[in-house]
């Protein structure tokens, strides 16, 4: 008997990024991508209550009800795998109902619909991108390795094969290095407009996890791997674009060289960042990294590239103001890898087109609040913020919440280490 070579079919993958940040979905023979880019997948609504470790603690919507998971068509990204012949294309979807209208509680969704509020606002479109920190387990800590040559030669390896992968995906690599941690690099990408800047998070960290996977490793994305130890961030770039595509934020002329409007969009983030923190810093783990000494912020403040602050206003000099106007830029610092892009970018673009409704300044006399000091304050925060909560709306605020207190409860009784080492494990 003669047996023919089983060539493994090519597969695509549907999915989103969650409330808990992990991007899930469902997979199919990418010979019915024309029909499944036009039908997505059904999924029930608890799905989206499936928790950072896995099962599902508590959830709002029983076993009831039925969504679909759309692609975002221009959103495909070939993800390498390791085995020739076996690589998958990944999809990003938004999650709506039968009638495919919007879900209330669909994380891209709650993006889009910040991101109209900035239109609605002030006409513009937010520019934004993600650097992304994560530990290679494959890559040997020496002493005195970070940002040095011979570490990120070691990487090499990985380091070209990623930014080959992030290429062939559509993104624009801009930046590898190897970071201050042990075993712990950086990749950055170039910012791109609107809700494609979360996808392209969302793509980034995939292919990332993915690249180490397929030559034998891991790329831990969890913020830190031990409650003393090192840190990584996730931190969101953004500008902003008028109609005609002109970068807005920057006014030479104006303090901390912010436009009037720039500055607007600030303040409104940092009026509401206390209480918007749980989407960004979303887990236990998240408030390890959140203390002094760590170059992460402690306070809900602005300073010219100050890597202590909250917000990092990045002022370059260039010789042609165009130029210099084009790369002015707010970092957001107070973001790790558990927080779902969606999710975070929501947020601050909610928060910052409020503070353009509204009118905001921000007043440098004002004393900074503290960030708050764990997840279970942060929830409280955000619970008591009605304007949080209406950013997100009621359905998708609870259910929220619900998810992240049963994330608190699953971790009663461990160690701090011992969560970490949860977390290092899930992300
Ligand atoms: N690893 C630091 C963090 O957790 C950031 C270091 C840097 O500024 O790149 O945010
Ligand atoms: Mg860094």
């Amino acid at each position: 008997m003669s047996a023919t070579a089983l060539l493994p079919e090519p597969l695509g993958f549907i999915g989103t990024c969650d409330l808990s940040g992990h991007f899930r979905g469902k997979g199919f023979p990418m010979a019915d991508l024309a029909g499944r880019m036009r039908s997505g997948f059904g999924l029930a609504p608890t799905n989206i209550m499936m928790s950072a470790f896995g099962p599902i603690h508590a959830t709002p919507f029983g076993t009831t009800g039925e969504l679909v998971l759309k692609p975002v068509a221009e959103c495909g990204a070939l993800v390498p795998m390791g085995i020739a012949g076996t690589d998958v294309t990944l999809f990003p979807a938004d999650l709506v109902t039968q009638e495919g209208t919007p879900w209330v509680c669909c994380p891209r969704g709650f993006l889009t619909r910040g991101l109209a509020a900035l239109e609605a606002a002030a006409g513009l479109r937010a520019y934004a991108t993600f650097e992304q920190e994560f530990v290679h387990t494959g890559i040997a800590e020496r002493p005195g390795m970070p940002y040095r040559f011979d570490a990120f030669v070691e990487a090499g390896g990985f380091g070209g094969t990623l930014v080959a992968a992030l290429r062939r995906a559509g993104l624009t690599p801009d930046s590898f290095l190897a970071e201050n941690g042990p075993s712990q690099f950086e990749v950055t990408i170039a910012p791109t407009i609107g809700a494609r800047a979360a996808d392209e998070a969302v793509i980034a960290r995939e292919l990332t996890r993915a690249v180490a996977a397929a030559q034998g490793h891991r790329a831990i994305h969890a913020p830190m791997l031990s409650p003393d130890g090192a840190t990584s961030g996730t931190h969101i770039h953004i500008s902003l674009l008028d109609a005609d595509g002109l970068a807005v934020m920057h006014d030479p002329a104006r303090r901390l060289g912010l436009s009037h409007v720039g500055e607007a969009f600030v303040a409104g983030i940092v009026a509401h960042l206390p209480a918007l923190v749980a989407l960004t810093a979303p887990s236990v783990v998240s408030y390890y990294r959140l203390r002094p000494g760590k170059w992460a912020p402690t306070r809900a403040d602005v300073g010219v590239f100050d890597r202590g602050r909250a917000i990092r206003l990045c002022a370059s000099k260039a010789d042609d103001p165009e130029a210099e106007r084009r790369r002015y830029n707010m970092e957001f610092r107070v973001c790790d890898a558990t927080a779902s892009p969606y999710l975070a970018l929501g947020a601050l673009i909610h928060a910052g087109a409020d503070g353009i409704a509204r009118g905001l300044s921000l007043d440098p006399a004002a004393p900074s609040p503290a960030l708050p000091a764990s997840l279970g304050e942060a929830l409280d925060l955000l619970e008591t913020s009605d304007a949080v909560r209406g950013f997100l709306g009621a359905e998708l605020a609870g259910a929220y919440v619900m998810l992240k207190c049963s994330e608190i409860a699953a971790l009663d009784g461990l160690t701090d280490q011992e969560i970490c080492d949860r977390y290092a494990a899930a992300y």
